[in-house]
């Protein structure tokens, strides 16, 4: 990874900036930009720029980003422009940029797998909802068996489930997700008992 700043700086006098602006440079002397003067006390030397009025000073970068009101990287890509020297400043995103990007890739991750869960949860609630109801439908209670006396309990609990998976704020639902392995659980044992009850019978 290339210092584009020490390489501007090293490639571009603020000489040769001033120079570029349009200020007029004589023996290394200039009038001073940044302040007003009938004699000049800018003085350029070892590829920076000194005043003796107002006492700015720096480098080309210094003195680009000064005259021209640019942030320094504002100068260095001016002065990269102006003196073609073709250095890498478009760079790739930054630390912060790239975590940024993970953590929005990262949520869209959460949010289908919870999606996933939500639909395969709704499918697993309903059936056994289903199977719970044809019970209640068919069955006087003293008919049933544990198994589906069960089953005709928890069916207030499928459907207030069922509701909030289907209508239900995010947070409502996030609160089955908690609960997800209970949930699955519960369904998975009414579906099993009920089925196991039919195939037996
Ligand atoms: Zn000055």
């Amino acid at each position: 990874m290339i210092d584009v700043f020490k390489e501007v700086r090293e490639r571009v006098s603020a000489e040769d900036a001033a120079r570029h602006y349009g200020i007029e440079v004589n023996h290394h002397k200039a009038l001073c930009p940044f302040h007003s003067e009938r004699t000049a006390s800018l003085s350029f030397k070892a590829g920076r720029y000194h005043c003796f009025g107002c006492g700015a000073g720096g480098d080309s970068i210094d003195f680009t980003s000064r005259l021209l009101s640019l942030d320094p990287l504002g100068a260095v890509k001016e002065l990269n422009r102006a003196f073609a020297l073709c250095l890498p400043l478009d760079k790739g995103p930054t630390g912060e940029e790239r975590r940024a990007a993970r953590r929005r890739r990262e949520s869209i991750e959460t949010r289908r797998e919870f999606e996933r869960w939500r639909a395969e949860t709704l499918d697993l609630l309903t059936d056994a909802y289903r199977e719970g109801y044809q019970v209640e439908l068919y069955k006087s209670i003293v008919e049933m068996t544990d198994t589906e006396i069960t089953a005709v309990t928890w069916l207030p609990a499928l459907d207030y489930w069922i509701d909030l998976l289907s209508n239900g704020s995010l947070s409502e639902q996030m609160e089955i997700f908690r609960d997800r392995e209970g949930v699955k659980k519960r369904c998975q044992m009414i579906l099993d008992g009920l089925r196991m009850k039919s195939e037996t019978a």
